[in-house]
């Protein structure tokens, strides 16, 4: 089944003021190398980078919120200036509760994007919830959205360029960069 864009999505795009993104399978292709010093490392896609440096750019904030917990994660985030991360998040839920009364701000303002069954409650909660393609059955139809491109493979610059259109701020920041 496929869930393109559409009335509803963008309804519920123009509307977001944080994205929540899972790490391993979202902004990773699920993948996780350990060398023999038990050392992690993970594939990271630069033009997901790019995208979650725009939306910082126009004021949208950007969280990560992952069950396991890893030092390149961390670095990762500070590399593109997200300032919010919760690692070894038991309960995904509890957090993202909290994270709304933080910021005072309600779940209809907040995209969250995961690809497994871990993420389906998460998917109930925020106003826009987004599975990536290659996400688990389960997680694709219990999202509101699915990406046409996989985790660590530009799912996460597809959506970043769809809230900002959404917001009415891509032509703003790509004419930075085509006015001639
Ligand atoms: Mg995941």
């Amino acid at each position: 089944m496929t869930k393109s864009f559409s009335e509803e999505i963008k309804r519920r795009a123009e509307i977001i003021d944080v994205l929540v993104l899972d790490v391993d399978g979202v902004l990773t292709d699920g993948r996780i190398i350990i060398d023999d010093r038990g050392r992690e490392s993970k594939h990271f896609n630069v033009r997901d980078g790019h995208g979650i440096k725009m939306l910082l750019k126009t004021g949208i904030e950007v969280v990560f919120l992952t069950g396991r917990k890893s030092r390149v994660v961390a670095h990762r985030a500070q590399d593109l200036g997200v300032r919010e991360v919760y690692q070894g998040a038991r309960d995904k839920v509890m957090i993202f509760e909290g994270m709304l009364l933080k910021k005072k701000i309600k779940a209809d303002q907040v995209a969250y994007m995961g690809d497994d069954v871990v993420d389906i409650p998460l998917f109930r909660i925020a106003g826009l919830s987004i599975a990536v393609a290659d996400a688990c059955e389960e997680a694709r139809e219990a999202a509101h959205f699915v990406t046409e491109k996989e985790g660590g493979m530009g799912a996460v610059r597809e959506v970043c360029e769809m809230i900002l259109r959404a917001r009415g701020k891509w032509e703003e920041i790509t004419m930075r960069y085509t006015f001639k």
